[in-house]
């Protein structure tokens, strides 16, 4: 059976980790992973998180099976997190499902979507978050892409974007990131929305949302308008979320996929096929990473405690954003990084060549996706001149 294997390469990024953890400089950076760190380099455990941990230690009854839904209670709460005090929730047009992760929920939504419409088509934006391909490849979709990043101009390519999805066809799905474009950092502004909302109702392809990052962006409002924006105006959404950046659960590995239908019988439906598509692949979610943030978010404390620290990762990111910039300037780069500032969330792409990400890692130990994108939270005040340093080094 395993005789004519051959080995495949590392995951790129999970690669530079490795190569990160074993190199001995000490002014070593690690830019890869999307993974929030401190000034210290650090992703600690929330206090909002530890809080919850402690109460559910406290009070946990029982260890039993939750179901292929996993917690009611959690994704009560995800809704009204993504969604607010939206219609859809009023008029019972929603069914979520917590998922391990947000990788978990796009799995299953490509799965879903498969259940409804054998051999379709998803349309993920060029460049997109690695996985998105290999994904929705392996829960059998089709997968094809449309223009999104300018990289001469560092900006975000509306106009083609709009002309490929007018070919979309009816039937298809379009992925679109709710905020915090990973791996380019550019969004969508409000009026870019509002188009490709009216574009799906006229065309009738379904947007699947991917919401890794809520809350990273501008704030837990702000960075779901899009997302309410579609709710308001389409009658079928997919939406995928994930806990692992905003309440720092990484390995916990919790999420949800909801879906939207166009009434509540239709969504009765739906609510009996997305449950029948998690029992035959993991069965059911996890739970502890749905009672952690369940407990927050019911708790009035634990979730004004969650939205400071939350601020914080934010304000931290923002704040290495405009640094980095200010220093590259310090040390006599000319080039404009200022579209750096422009961008949102964890990643920006620096615009630098294969050659030049290679030499950084090669000459200053400071790693880097051949991409260029870097994940910002990567960066603190006492790094940031090296790294600028070293960036005006290799330019
Ligand atoms: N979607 C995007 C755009 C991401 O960047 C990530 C993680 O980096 C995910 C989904 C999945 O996150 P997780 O499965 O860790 O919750």
């Amino acid at each position: 059976m395993f005789s004519e294997l051959q080995p495949r390469p590392a995951d790129p990024i999970l690669g530079l980790s490795v190569k990160f953890a074993a190199d001995s400089n000490p002014n070593k950076i690690d830019l890869g992973a999307g993974i929030y760190k401190d000034e210290h380099g650090k992703t600690p455990v929330l206090a909002c998180v530890k809080a919850a941990e402690q109460f559910r230690v406290d009070n946990e009854e029982s260890k039993a099976y939750l179901g292929s839904a996993g917690s009611a209670a959690f994704n009560t709460a995800m809704n009204t997190l993504m969604l607010g005090d939206h219609k859809v929730i009023a008029e019972n047009r929603i069914r979520t499902l917590s998922t391990p992760g947000g990788t978990g929920a796009l799995r299953i939504a490509g799965e879903f979507i498969k259940t409804c419409k054998p051999g379709a088509t998803i349309w993920v934006s060029n460049p997109t978050w690695a996985n998105h391909q290999g994904v929705f490849t392996a829960a059998g979709l089709q997968v094809k892409s449309y223009p999104y990043y300018d990289y001469e101009n560092k900006c975000l390519d509306f106009d083609a974007m709009i002309e490929a999805l007018k070919q979309v066809p009816a039937d298809e799905a379009v992925l679109l990131h709710a905020c915090c474009h990973n791996p380019s950092g550019m969004d969508l502004s409000r009026e870019q929305w509002q188009q490709v909302a009216e574009l799906a109702k006229e065309i009738g392809f379904l947007p699947v949302i991917d919401m890794a990052y809520q809350g990273f962006g501008e704030g837990l409002e702000e960075d779901a308008y899009g997302l309410r924006l579609m709710a308001d105006t389409l009658d079928e959404l997919i939406i995928c979320s994930s806990c692992s950046k905003n309440f720092g659960l990484y390995r916990e590995r919790i999420g949800a996929v909801s879906v939207i239908g166009k009434s509540a019988e239709q969504a009765d439906i739906i609510g009996s096929i997305v449950p029948a598509v998690v029992r035959v692949n993991y069965s059911m979610p996890p739970a502890h990473g749905a009672a952690i943030v369940e407990t927050v978010l019911n708790s009035d404390e634990l979730t004004q405690q969650w939205y400071g620290e939350l601020q914080e990762m934010r304000d931290r990111i923002n704040g290495m954003r405009q640094l980095l910039v200010n220093k590259l300037a310090e040390n006599g780069v000319t080039q404009d990084f200022s579209f750096i500032t422009r961008q949102n969330g964890m990643f920006s792409f620096l615009g630098i060549n294969p050659e030049q990400v290679q030499r950084l890692q090669d000459e200053h130990s400071i790693y880097i996706v051949g991409s260029s994108r870097i994940s910002v939270a990567g960066i603190s005040p006492d790094n940031v001149d090296y790294l600028a340093k070293s960036i005006a080094s290799v330019l």
